[in-house]
């Protein structure tokens, strides 16, 4: 489980992020929502600190996972449990369908035998329901996958590593409604072992899969709650047109 406590991220003399308390919990699906530019793809990377990569950001506030504060803890430790899938499936393209998914746990040592890294990378793409697909072919580039099924590569990737927390900056933002059905599908099986916190612009796909939704406004939760009591009574006016598809 993630909790937030004050948190505030800037780069340079914006503030993006203004004060975010937020726990999600785990074995759940958090939807994260707000207009273009309120920060919900900056709150993704502070969980992974991916954040540290852009030097004009500031970053201050308490993260935890699992009670333990991410930012005195050992960065690829965090980003092993922490994994994360964006809008844009980014496998590498020319390397096979069985190395995307294996060069993670190789550069990691998560795999003590060739034998074991050839289970783990099946367990991986069998828990993204791709191996049906790939089983003929995992040596073929993941470039000639179809998006939805480059999607489902990424989130093998991510899997792999055993995540207890999964991160999705609109996973299904570039995808079809039969590869989006497939993915919110598989959504609500991971759940069952991990915490999802999935950004998305599609109110309906948040009524569909989310336990919870906070919804960010300029930097700030303006609301957050169980998805049937923001969908069906919403505090804030901002919410409110979201929810009703006015805005
Ligand atoms: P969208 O729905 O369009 O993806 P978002 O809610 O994900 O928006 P963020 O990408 O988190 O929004 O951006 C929040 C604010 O931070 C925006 O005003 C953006 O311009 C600013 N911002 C993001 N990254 C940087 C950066 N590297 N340098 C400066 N400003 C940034
Ligand atoms: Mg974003």
């Amino acid at each position: 489980k993630i909790e937030t406590r004050g948190l505030r991220v800037s780069f340079g003399q914006t503030q993006v992020i203004v004060g975010v308390d937020l726990s999600i919990p785990d074995k759940s699906i958090t939807a994260l929502m707000g207009p273009s530019g309120s920060g919900k793809s900056t709150l993704l990377r502070v969980f992974n600190r991916l954040i540290e990569l852009y030097p004009e950001a500031k970053v201050s506030g308490e993260v935890y996972l699992d009670g333990r504060d991410i930012f005195k803890m050992d960065v690829v430790e965090l980003r092993r449990r922490v994994q994360m899938v964006f809008q844009i499936p980014n496998p590498i393209p020319n390397l096979s369908i069985f190395e995307n998914v294996a060069l993670g746990l190789k550069l990691n040592r998560l795999a003590k035998s060739k034998r074991e890294l050839q289970e783990r990378v099946r367990w991986a793409l069998e828990k993204a329901q791709l191996w049906d697909e790939v089983r003929d072919r995992l040596g073929a580039p993941a470039g000639k996958l179809s998006g939805g099924q480059q999607q489902r590569l990424c989130i093998a990737r991510a899997l792999a590593f055993q995540p207890e927390v999964l991160l999705a900056d609109e996973p299904t933002a570039n995808l079809d409604p039969e590869n989006t059905a497939k993915i919110e599908a598989l959504f609500l099986e991971l759940k069952k072992d991990m915490a999802i916190v999935m950004v998305t612009h599609f109110p309906q796909q948040a009524a569909r899969i989310s336990d919870y939704v906070a919804f960010l406004y300029k930097g700030q939760i303006v609301e957050w709650g169980a998805t049937r009591d923001i969908f069906t009574k919403p505090r804030h006016q901002l919410t409110e047109k979201y929810v009703t598809g006015r805005l």
